[in-house]
Parts: structure tokens; C-alpha cells; sequence
């Protein structure tokens, strides 16, 4: 198998053309997109043209940019100026990019070609890429199945082979949860440790820009390329961003979130503990401990993100941006037309709840869920004063047949019960596959505190390293 790392490094030993690495790609995009449907837009042509390009000039090959020649995909809710800019919503399905975005550009300076802009959850709403207004996503490993949101086909064109890594957007799990239910690698970075200008706002004090890889060390090298100061995000900071960082975890004292807490299927469970065993062999120590206000993180996720949503969604009026040049005699019921044609079910329902959250239950529900959150980042950040890290799961389950109902309640959460915590406590977190079951990826999760990602990468190395042999023949599949 190949990694995005491994293809800069070959291009560099010329061992293979750039435009061969995006052949292959837009030849897997063509064999596979009728069934898997990742991308929105295809830009494997200007990608074929950029290649050749880069050939001639060799300019960027030069230079210390790992990454260089490397086929990317980016999810369709960040810029890419001139390019389409859909959010897989009605509302934009025609609206064109003004500018790229700053984590996007820092990739396209680092020489990595972009292969187009994939499917997801309308505007980012969802866990299983099925909200999207131009249809779902399959999973590349099993087609009657989701690949996961609300990154949808970000995960679905890295497994299966229409590129080396992907961009995706993380608020509530969307980077993490596609990637476990594709056997990938998801990579949430601390909140503020990638610039936010040019992603679509969704619930703007959570999203991240994170990466969907083959590998960890894929992971690190695409971090360290997009993040950074940025001086159009104001929430951007300086960060040392070497994650030069080896398997070796010997003085990590890691916490292990007790199973007896976790309502999930018990492979999540076998998953998690096979992950603690090994990770107990390579580090200094390891406990299991239990956090009630873990539980909570999802339903505290779900008012703070409508709220916030109902905000940021405000601009998409159908006039600003986009719209359905929807009939209507004034200009409030314009709004309104718009509202109702331009946007889905699950995009509607969300706002609505928002806006109330904002107005009659601003104080009876949103402002006990900010309390409750800033609890929760208190008590996680009491916990990484004992540990450095936290291994958990990252789904209650594998991925889902398409056309399954989404299931949530209060005690035991929905799809987002273990992921939402970091985003909540703008903490950066890695998924990556360590169990199988009825052949499809269990993935598990680490999260750290802020701006420890090497420790992430560290550990996961370790996983990855040491992973069971079926996670290591189904990535044999990414062969190049
Ligand atoms: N699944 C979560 C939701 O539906 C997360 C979405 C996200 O991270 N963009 O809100």
C-alpha cells in the first residue's frame, strides 16, 4: 500500500511521473463514482494539466515539500476559488467560490494536486453522507453501506483509491467518524491550529479543518502543511508545527474510558480493549477511568451546534448567496420561499430548533449547554492533568446499511456520542481502524490536550503499527 507520504517520496525518486499518480487516480474516479459517488465536482483534468505543468517546471520538486504531485480530494464546503462551492445543498448548487481557503492554498502551495470537491451532508449536517441534496455516498468497502458524514466523500475517494488524502471538516465528528467507517485515518487538530477562512461556518467555536489519510504519518504531514497563523482568522494560532514524532509512547500514562460507561456494540467494546492492551505493553501506564460528563457531550452538542448553526446559516437568504429565485410577493415571504425550497429537511428542522434555542429558550436551554460544556472541557482538562492521553471509541458500531434510521436519545446518545466531546472542548482527537467485524472496520480514538497532536500521532503509530492483520490486508486494497 502506498501513502500519501510514500507517492512525494517516489515522485521525488522518480520512480513515478506525478502525471501517472493522477492518471491512476482519475482512472480509479472513473471506474468507481457510479457506484461510490464521492465527488460533487471532477477536476481531474485541470489536475492532469497541473500535473503536466509541474513536470515541466520540476520547480516544486525541488524544494522540501513532501507532498508535492500528490492527488488530494476536498470536501465541497471549502473554497476553492472559481470553483463550485455546493455544500450539497440546493441553496448553493450553483454558486461559485470567490476565494480559496487558507488551509486549502497552503496544500496547493505544497505542490499537492487537487482531483475535485466531494459529497456530503447538506452543509455538513449529518453522520452518514445520506442528507446530501445530490445524493449519497456509498462506502467503498461495502456498497449497501454508508461511508459515514458528514465527510462523506472525502473518506469514500481516499479508500478507495481516487486519491492519496482528503480534506474534511470536523464539528461534531465529521472527519473521525467517515474515516473509522472507511478504515482510514481521521485527524481532528486542536481548534484554532488550522485557519477556518474560506470553510463554510457551521458551528463556528467547533469547526476544524481536519484530514482524512492512509496512514499516520499521512496525518502528520498534511497537518503540518495547512496549519498555522492565519491573519483572516482571527481564531488561528502560532503553533510549533513539527510533528516529527516516533512510535515510542514509554513515558505516556494513558486513560481508557471504562467500557462499563459505554453503551456500544460489543466489537466497539473488543476494539477498545484489544487498543488498551497493546497501548498498556508500549507505555508507562495505563488506568481505566470513568467522566460523567462524558455522557453528556452529545446532548450538550446538539443545542450549541443549532444554535449556532441557525446563526451562520442566516446569510443563505437566496438573495446574498446562491438561492432558487423562489416566487414570492414581498420580501419576507422571499426569504421564506427561499428558506423552504433552498434547503432539506435535516437543514430546516436544525435552524428552526437553533433560532428557537436562541430566542424563548435562550435561557432555559442554551445557556445551561454552554454551562454544561465549559464543565466538561474543565473536567477533561482535569483529566489530561493525570494523563496524556485518551483512548475511546469512535462509533457505537460499524457503518450502517444505508437507509437506517438514525437512532438518539438522551441517555445513550446517537451516532456522535463519543466524538463531539473533543470539538466541544476544542481538543484535537485522531480515529484510525484497529478491529474488524462482518468484514468492515471498528475504529478507536485517542484525544489529547491542547496542541498535543504529536502525542496523538505517536500513539496511533503505535496502533498502526501493531494493528490486526485484517486491517493490514484490507489496505492492501489502496494499491497503486
Ligand atoms: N454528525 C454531527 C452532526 O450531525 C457532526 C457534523 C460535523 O462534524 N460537521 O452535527
Amino acid at each position: 500500500m502506498m501513502d500519501a507520504v510514500g507517492l512525494g517520496q517516489a515522485i521525488k525518486r522518480k520512480k513515478i511521473r506525478i502525471s501517472e499518480a493522477v492518471a491512476l487516480c482519475a482512472e480509479a474516479m472513473r471506474q468507481k463514482e457510479p457506484q461510490v459517488h464521492a465527488f460533487l465536482t471532477d477536476l481531474s483534468e485541470e489536475a492532469r494539466t497541473q500535473a503536466e505543468q509541474m513536470e515541466r517546471s520540476g520547480a516544486l520538486l525541488q524544494a522540501d515539500l513532501p507532498l508535492a504531485g500528490v492527488p488530494f480530494a476536498v470536501k465541497d464546503n471549502i473554497s476553492l476559488q472559481g470553483v463550485r462551492l455546493t455544500c450539497a445543498s440546493r441553496m448553493l448548487a450553483q454558486y461559485r467560490a470567490a476565494y480559496t481557503a487558507t488551509a486549502l492554498q497552503r496544500l496547493l502551495d505544497g505542490g499537492c494536486i487537487c482531483m475535485g470537491k466531494t459529497n456530503l451532508d447538506e452543509f455538513a449536517f449529518g453522520s452518514t453522507g445520506e442528507s446530501s441534496y445530490f445524493g449519497p455516498t456509498s462506502n467503498p468497502l461495502d456498497l449497501r453501506r454508508v461511508a459515514g458524514g458528514s465527510s462523506s466523500g472525502s473518506a469514500a475517494a481516499v479508500a478507495a483509491g481516487e486519491c492519496f488524502f482528503a480534506l474534511g471538516s470536523d464539528s461534531g465528528g465529521s472527519v473521525r467518524l467517515p474515516a473509522a467507517y472507511c478504515g482510514l485515518v481521521g485527524l481532528l487538530p486542536t481548534y484554532g491550529r488550522v485557519s477556518r477562512y474560506g470553510l463554510v461556518a457551521h458551528v463556528s467555536s467547533m469547526d476544524q479543518i481536519g484530514c482524512i489519510t492512509r496512514s499516520v504519518r499521512d496525518s502528520a504531514a498534511v497537518l503540518a502543511q495547512m496549519a498555522g497563523k492565519d491573519p483572516r482568522d482571527a481564531t488561528s494560532v502560532t503553533a510549533p508545527k513539527q510533528f516529527a514524532f516516533s512510535a515510542d509512547i514509554r513515558d505516556y500514562r494513558i486513560g481508557v474510558w471504562d467500557p462499563e460507561e459505554i453503551g456500544a456494540e460489543a466489537c466497539v467494546l473488543r476494539t477498545l480493549q484489544a487498543a488498551a492492551q497493546l497501548l498498556k505493553e508500549h507505555a508507562a501506564d495505563l488506568a481505566y477511568f470513568r467522566l460523567e460528563e462524558l455522557k453528556n457531550a452529545e446532548s450538550i452538542y446538539r443545542v450549541i451546534e443549532r444554535a449556532e448553526a441557525s446563526s451562520n446559516l442566516a446569510r443563505f437568504d437566496g438573495i446574498k448567496y446562491g438561492g432558487t429565485k423562489a416566487k414570492a410577493g414581498n420580501l419576507a415571504a422571499r426569504y421564506a420561499a427561499e428558506e423552504e425550497q433552498g434547503f432539506g429537511q435535516e437543514v430546516k428542522d436544525r435552524i428552526r430548533r437553533g433560532r428557537y434555542y436562541l430566542s424563548e429558550g435562550y435561557e432555559t436551554v442554551y445557556l445551561p449547554a454552554v454551562e454544561a460544556r465549559w464543565k466538561l472541557q474543565a473536567a477533561l482538562m482535569e483529566a489530561f492533568r493525570h494523563c496524556d492521553l485518551l483512548l475511546l471509541p469512535v462509533s457505537k458500531d460499524i457503518a450502517p446499511l444505508k437507509g437506517t434510521p438514525a437512532e438518539y436519545s438522551e441517555e445513550t446518545g446517537g451516532a456522535d456520542a463519543f466524538t463531539t466531546a473533543a470539538n466541544l472542548a476544542q481538543l484535537p482527537a485522531i480515529a484510525l481502524p484497529f478491529g474488524v467485524q462482518d468484514g468492515m472496520p471498528v475504529g478507536v480514538q485517542l484525544m489529547a490536550a491542547p496542541f498535543c497532536e504529536a502525542k496523538l500521532f505517536a500513539a496511533a503509530a503505535v496502533l498502526e503499527k501493531n494493528a490486526p492483520n485484517e486491517i493490514k490486508r484490507k489496505e492492501n486494497v489502496h494499491t497503486i
